[in-house]
C-alpha cells in the first residue's frame, strides 16, 4: 500500500510552552503508526528543533518546516534556506500551501524554485494544490489544479518526484468548517494521479501519496481517508488539538 499520512499545520499558531504541551498530549494519546503510515508535524520554524528533539525515536514521526526559500542563500532577510534546514535534520517541508500563494503572493515560478532547491538538499516536498471558490463554481477546477502541477514539478523527472507528497486543499474548505464531500475529494485526487500518470507513467502516479486537507477533523477523517485515491490527510484546526489528531491518525487506512 502506499504511504497513509496524516500531516499537521500549525501554522502561525502556539507559544513555545503550548507547543511543547501539544506534543506531550499527543505522545500520550492511544494512537498507532503502522509500517505505512506517516505522521509529519509542521511547526513554526523557531520549533523545529525543540520538537524534533521531543519526537526523536518515534517511528515514522517526522517534523516538517512550513515554509523554504525559493533561494539559495544570501540578502535576503527574514527567509529560512532549505540548506538550513537540511543541516537541522528536517526531511520534509510544505511547499506552495494556498496561504503562501495567496499572501506572499508565491507563483508556481517561484514554487519550482523552491521545489528545486528542497529536492538539492534532499528535502521531502509536501506540495500543495488546490482551487478557489470561483474556479470551482465555474467548473474548471481540474485543469486548475492540473496546470499547477504541471507549471511547478513536470519539469522533474520520475524519480524525483517520487520524493513528494502532493496535497490537495480546495481553498474553499481550508479553515472555513467547510469540507469536500469524499467523493469531490476522490473525484479530484484521481484525477491528480491521472496527470501524473500521463506524464510519468502508472508505476511512478500509484506510489505518490496524495492528501486531502481542508476542515479535516475526527469526526470526516474515516470517510474522506476510506476513498482509494485519498492516503490520508493535511490537517490544519485539528491538529492543534492533541485528541482530534489522534483520532486523526487513527483514521489513517491500515
Ligand atoms: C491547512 O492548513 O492546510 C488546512 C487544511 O487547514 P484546516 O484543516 O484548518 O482547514
Amino acid at each position: 500500500m502506499r504511504n497513509q499520512i496524516a500531516a499537521a499545520n500549525w501554522k502561525m499558531n502556539l507559544s513555545i510552552k503550548q507547543a511543547e504541551q501539544l506534543i506531550t498530549e499527543l505522545l500520550a494519546t492511544d494512537h498507532t503508526v503502522a509500517g505505512h503510515q506517516l505522521v509529519i508535524i509542521a511547526v513554526p520554524f523557531p520549533y523545529l528543533l525543540k520538537a524534533k528533539e521531543m519526537l526523536a525515536g518515534k517511528t515514522n514521526v517526522y517534523v516538517a518546516a512550513q515554509n523554504c526559500a525559493a533561494t539559495k542563500n544570501g540578502a535576503y532577510t527574514g527567509e529560512v534556506s532549505t540548506e538550513m534546514l537540511k543541516e537541522m535534520g528536517i526531511e520534509y517541508a510544505i511547499i506552495g500551501h494556498s496561504e503562501r500563494r495567496e499572501y506572499y503572493h508565491e507563483t508556481n515560478a517561484i514554487l519550482t524554485q523552491k521545489v528545486n532547491l528542497a529536492l538539492e538538499y534532499g528535502i521531502k516536498p509536501l506540495f500543495c494544490c488546490g482551487e478557489p471558490l470561483a474556479i470551482r463554481e465555474a467548473g474548471t477546477h481540474n485543469s486548475y489544479v492540473e496546470t499547477q502541477l504541471k507549471e511547478s514539478l513536470f519539469h522533474l523527472t520520475g524519480e524525483q518526484l517520487k520524493n513528494f507528497i502532493i496535497a490537495y486543499e480546495p481553498i474553499w474548505a481550508i479553515g472555513t468548517g467547510k469540507t469536500a464531500s469524499s467523493d469531490q475529494a476522490q473525484e479530484m485526487h484521481a484525477h491528480i494521479r491521472q496527470v501524473i500518470s500521463n506524464q510519468y507513467g502508472e508505476a511512478i502516479a500509484s506510489t505518490i501519496s496524495i492528501l486531502y486537507g481542508g476542515s479535516v477533523k475526527a469526526a470526516n477523517a474515516v470517510e474522506i481517508f476510506g476513498k482509494a485515491d485519498v492516503d490520508g490527510g493535511l490537517v490544519g484546526g485539528a491538529s492543534l488539538v492533541a485528541t482530534e489528531f489522534a483520532a486523526i491518525i487513527n483514521s489513517l487506512k491500515k
